[in-house]
């Protein structure tokens, strides 16, 4: 490598100008009586025993020291990575100790770069992308900070290494990148610790070199170094031995600094709200990069969510269909129609006592104004016998408007007739199911004559009903009441009288009506009356029970799922503890941090979402292929609540590992391994 020509390095920096009193400027950095202690078990280690030193902006300074004697702890301290346990630290004027953790990372973003023994580049990012990430913490406009990026990496002769990751790279070409990085922001202060410590003799030459460089630039280096050869590059020379200063020596013939700022020319910055959309589109585009790295946890982190959410949408969605379903088989029975009964209500035990409903009740009401067609009902179970099949049967005895009160569907041979109820007659008309139960065979039963219970029977039709409400096989057949209630059962009064409002005429009204005649035939209100709203509202009501309940058990699965994804976010935080430190180093807020966690948890939450909804929409697709009796009826207002239901779900179980990531501290972070 050529020593770059960094003369046209760009220097993009842009702060308001600092506060810069009129006499002469204070120093660069000033140390009084620095002191690091480190709680060892019981004891307390000394790292630093009350350094006092200055150093003057355009410095080149080398610390050096043995091993342990204290030279990071100093780095870290002037780097505002790390704060001293007593003495005070100021940097261009200010004090660091009264500094908030973001208004230190404000100060490092702003003017230092680092430079570390072990290079620590992100290695999911590229060459670039490194050298971009404090550019973006500082707010640059993306256009810009691509452009200088690349320029940097292309002076420092990485030009076609830009879309490397740091694995495709030597340590030479990392620690340029990691010196390209350190520039990206201005450079104004270097902060070296054992840069060339990695390095091979001459990769390590190459390296002083560039940093040379970009001393006699103006910029301020400070290089960390246990090798004198190393070293001997820098104008002055720092001695630590044990925590303190033994030597402070400058080179003879060194030029000394001038106390100068370096030039800070204008770069463009994002406007304040650009540059945090800038810097969520990257934490975006981190997270999307962290999932990647780690597909099949992912993925498995997703499928609690995937579980909950489809469990949570296609049982919200089956209590839907199913109520839909039942509902349906409710209006077949038509919503216009009233049942009268005796007794004082459902459950009333001593219902079948009343026997004050007559036929006589039947004809009054249906002589009424507002009644579409009236039926009497005996309803009674008997076993059905042909030849030697046997089958049991509700047997209903109805009038001859039943079947048109319970809109029914005749589908051989004839209805009763009127003629048929008043002769008391032994006709009888059956439904499909007990036409297959009867006439496997499949002959035709019209004209046959069956054994319903004692009574012989002969078949006249065969009707169906559009409504499966009371169970698809069981078998029902038709006789007139006045045969029931003579020949069966042995008793002149009625079950039921079930009555069909006309069209036009009002619920309300007609059930005044019918409780009006009757209770004045009767002398006193001895039955009650039931609409098929209220049945259909009793059913309602039940299944919305039902939903509820099964949903609140998926949606614990669904907090189970939650549970799963903060762990997984808690292991990924500790995980990538090192880039953290990286990123707290270069300057990143811990709202940054915070941040891009966060928006993994989220997105993991969303991702799942979608995909337990898109889960649920196919069970809806394969249900009725296995000629499922369960209807799925999905609405979009279940699906969004569903997707923001695991967004909150990110938010809530992200929270808590993201916290954890944003209050690391720096050092510690970098310091593990
Ligand atoms: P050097 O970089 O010169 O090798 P360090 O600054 O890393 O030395 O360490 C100086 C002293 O402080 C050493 O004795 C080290 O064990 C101690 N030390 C440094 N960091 C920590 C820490 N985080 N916790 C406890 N002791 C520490
Ligand atoms: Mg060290």
């Amino acid at each position: 490598m050529t020593p770059a020509d960094t003369s046209t390095w760009p220097r993009p920096h842009s702060t308001p100008p600092r506060a810069t009193p009129a006499r002469a400027a204070p120093p660069l950095i000033e140390l009084r009586k620095v002191r690091r202690e480190f709680p060892a078990g019981d004891e307390v280690v000394v790292a630093l025993k009350d350094v006092s030193l200055t150093i003057e902006s355009g410095e080149m300074v080398a610390i050096v020291g043995a091993s342990g004697s204290g030279k990071s702890t100093l780095m870290n301290v002037l780097g505002c990575l790390d704060r001293p346990t007593s003495g005070a630290y100021r940097v261009f004027g200010r004090d660091t100790r009264s500094m908030a953790p973001d208004d230190l990372a404000a100060l490092r973003r702003e003017h230092f770069g680092f430079i570390f023994q072990r290079y620590h580049l992100l290695s999911d990012l590229t060459a670039a992308g490194n050298v971009e990430t404090p550019a973006i913490y500082l707010g640059r406009e993306p256009a810009q900070r691509r452009a200088d990026a690349k320029k940097i990496l292309a002076r420092l002769g990485l030009k076609d290494r830009a879309g490397h990751t740091p694995n495709q790279l030597s340590g030479g070409q990392q620690q340029r990148v990691s010196i390209a990085r350190a520039l990206i922001n201005g450079g104004e202060v270097i902060l070296a610790d054992e840069p060339t410590g990695a390095l091979d003799t001459t990769t390590g030459e190459e390296v002083m070199r560039i940093l040379r460089q970009l001393n006699s630039e103006g910029r301020t280096i400070i290089i960390v170094t246990h090798d004198a050869q190393v070293a001997d590059h820098a104008d002055r020379i720092i001695e630590l031995r044990d925590g303190e200063v033994v030597a402070d020596n400058r080179k003879p013939g060194a030029r000394m600094p001038t106390g100068n700022l370096m030039p800070r020319p204008e770069g463009k910055m994002a406007r304040s709200g650009e540059s945090w959309r800038d810097r969520f589109t990257e934490a975006f585009r981190m997270a999307i990069r962290a999932m990647r790295a780690h597909k099949l946890r992912t993925f498995l982190t997703m499928l609690g969510i995937i579980i909950g959410i489809a469990a949570v949408v296609s049982v919200v969605a089956l209590g839907e269909g199913s109520r839909k379903q039942v509902l349906s088989n409710i209006s077949a029975l038509g919503t216009n129609t009233i049942d009268v009964r005796p007794g004082t209500g459902f459950g009333d035990r001593r219902a079948s006592a009343t026997r004050t409903l007559t036929v006589a009740d039947a004809d009054a009401i249906a002589g009424q104004s507002y009644v579409d067609s009236v039926t009497p009902t005996a309803n009674t179970n008997a076993t059905l016998r042909r030849g030697n099949v046997e089958a049991q049967a509700t047997v209903n005895g109805v009038g001859d408007q039943f079947f048109r009160v319970r809109g029914m569907k005749l589908e051989a041979g004839s209805l009763l007739s009127a003629d048929s109820i008043s002769s008391i007659s032994q006709e009888i008309v059956i439904d499909p199911n007990t036409r297959s139960t009867l006439f496997p065979g499949g002959e035709n039963p019209i004209g046959e004559v069956i054994l319903v219970g004692k009574m012989p029977a002969r078949i006249v039709g065969v009707a169906s009903s559009t409504s499966t409400f009371g169970g698809a096989d069981q078998l029902n057949v038709y006789a007139p009441y006045t045969s029931v209630m003579r020949r069966l059962l042995g008793q002149d009064y009625l079950r039921s009288v079930t009555v069909r409002v006309k069209d036009d005429a009002s619920m309300d009204a007609a059930q005044a009506g019918i409780v009006a005649l009757l209770t004045s035939r009767h002398g006193s209100q001895d039955f009650y009356l039931n609409n098929s709203n209220e049945i259909r509202d009793s059913i309602e009501q039940t299944t919305g029970t039902m939903t509820l309940l099964i949903a609140s058990i998926a949606i614990i699965s669904l907090i189970v799922g939650g549970i799963g994804v903060m762990n997984i976010m808690l292991v990924s935080v500790t995980e990538r503890v090192k880039e953290i430190g990286v990123r707290m180093a270069v300057g990143a807020r811990q709202a940054d941090i915070m941040q891009q966690f966060l928006i993994e948890a989220v997105l993991v939450c969303m991702i799942g979402g979608a995909l337990g909804v898109a889960l649920a929409l196919s069970f809806g697709v394969i249900f009725p292929l296995f000629g499922s009796a369960f209807q799925l009826d999905f609405s979009i207002s279940s699906i969004v609540l569903a997707f923001l239901c695991s967004t909150l779900i990110g938010i809530t179980f992200g929270f808590l590992p993201a916290r954890s990531a944003s209050k690391l501290d720096p050092i510690e972070a970098l310091a593990r391994e």
